[in-house]
């Protein structure tokens, strides 16, 4: 047993209890409470304020290569895209687990503490399998591992180069052949402690409308997560109506794509008859705020999605910044840009949607939360530092998701076991060497 004393700690509710202590046996959570005057003198000490561990639905580990680099030109998401793929093009197992490993022990100074990686890259450069077919994926299970975060790998049936086209040259190592062979490969990847396999289809423009369902059922038979790009680019709307006659969302509904299981990613651009089938299937909805205002995608309709009953989860993407209390504070402050109004989410909404609910959308339902029964993983927060001072019980929820950045973590506990100490990684030396090494190998 093991006990770990916060002054603060956000419990669920919409203000903070102070005086917590939380008991920890093995990697679960034994007991949380509150009202403690004084630490138990065996306790280990938090930071000012203890959050749940923060869940980052939506990675594509190696976009972290292109931060900074892709800022400057203008362009359009289609020209970055173009970039995105040059960098694809220099992965190879060894250069994406230090990628990885890097990137995800970034993520673990930020507070995150389970990612879920969008993962494509399955193949040699020239589509040709390696000769453990997944061994780009055990490079990022790998790396999670020696991270010190959970993983769920989305291994990501990839197929077409839009709606009835030929893959492009750089997207042959993303394929599989159809989705038969994908379900073969995927099938033979093994859950760990710190992972769960869930599957993916990249979007409507790469997977053909008749193949969608063999992707929704091998998920279905595992109920395991099923997450799909959606409508991020009105391109892909047009290019599916024309096609299909249909929007991407209808054709998902269409193909049992959605369901509970299931997490759409970005819907940027949706209908009202959209946003009513995705609440009525009661399936989840990924912003990527940070990448999508990075990217010019636009601003999705959030608020309209959770009012109708569907579920907000919240991602890093293409790791333009890796900061999950920026993705949360997005939702409402991107609402309030389009609204000209203030107030449209309360601060716990949206640590909700950074926490319990994504952790949910990968698998981890007794994860992202301060309760007996549910796994240790938190973190704490220094309410003294120049972006946090002045915090007080009466606002200190509000500071977190506000004004707080990644740079306040201090303390990142997993599974009972302490990630990051005092904002300084104890599994990974050297974070930032690690990045710019990792990035210099796929730059060339
Ligand atoms: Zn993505």
């Amino acid at each position: 047993v093991s006990l770990w004393y916060a002054p603060m700690a956000w419990l669920g509710g919409d203000a903070v209890d102070t005086g917590v202590l939380i008991e920890t046996e093995g990697e679960t959570i034994a007991r949380v409470t509150t009202g403690h005057a004084v630490p138990p003198g065996e306790s280990h000490r938090c930071a000012d304020i203890v959050i749940p561990g923060l869940a980052n639905a939506h990675s594509h580990c190696f976009h972290r290569a292109l931060r900074g680099r892709t800022e400057r030109g203008g362009g359009t998401f289609w020209t970055w895209r173009a970039q995105m793929y040059d960098v694809a093009a220099q992965l190879t197992p060894d250069s994406y687990l230090a990628l990885a490993r890097a990137t995800y022990a970034e993520m673990a100074l930020a507070g995150i503490t389970c990612v879920g990686e969008f993962h494509y890259v399955h193949h040699d450069a020239n589509g040709v399998p390696y000769a453990d077919p997944n061994a780009m994926g055990a490079a990022l299970t790998q790396a999670a591992a020696d991270a010190g975060v959970r993983i769920t790998l989305l291994d990501t049936c990839y197929l077409t180069g839009g709606i009835g086209r030929p893959l492009e040259e750089a997207q042959r190592r993303f394929s599989d052949g159809d989705a038969e062979q994908w379900a073969a490969r995927a099938s033979r990847r093994t859950s760990a402690a710190h992972v769960r396999i869930g599957a993916a289809i990249h979007s409507v423009r790469a997977v053909p409308a008749d193949q969608l369902a063999v992707v929704a059922s091998w998920a279905a038979q595992r109920s395991a997560p099923l997450h799909v790009h959606v409508s991020e680019q009105r391109a892909e709307n047009d290019e599916c109506v024309a096609k299909y006659g249909r929007t991407p969302t209808h054709l998902l509904a269409e193909n049992a794509v959605l369901s509970d299981l299931a997490t759409l990613v970005h819907a940027t651009h949706l209908t009202d008859d959209d946003v009513a089938r995705i609440a009525g299937a009661r399936a989840r909805v990924c912003m990527c705020p940070t990448t999508e205002r990075d990217l010019g995608d636009g601003i999705g309709p959030a608020r309209t999605l959770s009012a109708a009953g569907a579920t907000i989860v919240l991602g890093s993407d293409s790791h333009s910044v890796i900061d999950p209390f920026e993705e949360a504070r997005a939702l409402e402050l991107d609402e309030r840009l389009r609204s000209e109004r203030r107030g449209h989410w309360r601060a716990a909404e949206l640590l909700r949607a950074a926490t319990s609910d994504g952790h949910r959308a990968l698998g981890w339902p007794d994860a992202g939360r301060l309760e007996a029964g549910c796994r240790a993983d938190f973190v704490s927060l220094d309410l003294g530092t120049p972006r946090t001072a002045g915090a007080d019980i009466a606002n200190a929820l509000e500071f977190v998701v506000f004004a707080a950045t990644s740079a306040d973590v201090r303390d990142v506990i997993v599974g009972g076991r302490r990630v990051v100490a005092d904002g300084a990684h104890q599994l990974v030396d050297d974070v930032a060497g690690g990045l710019r090494a990792a990035v210099a190998a796929v730059m060339g």
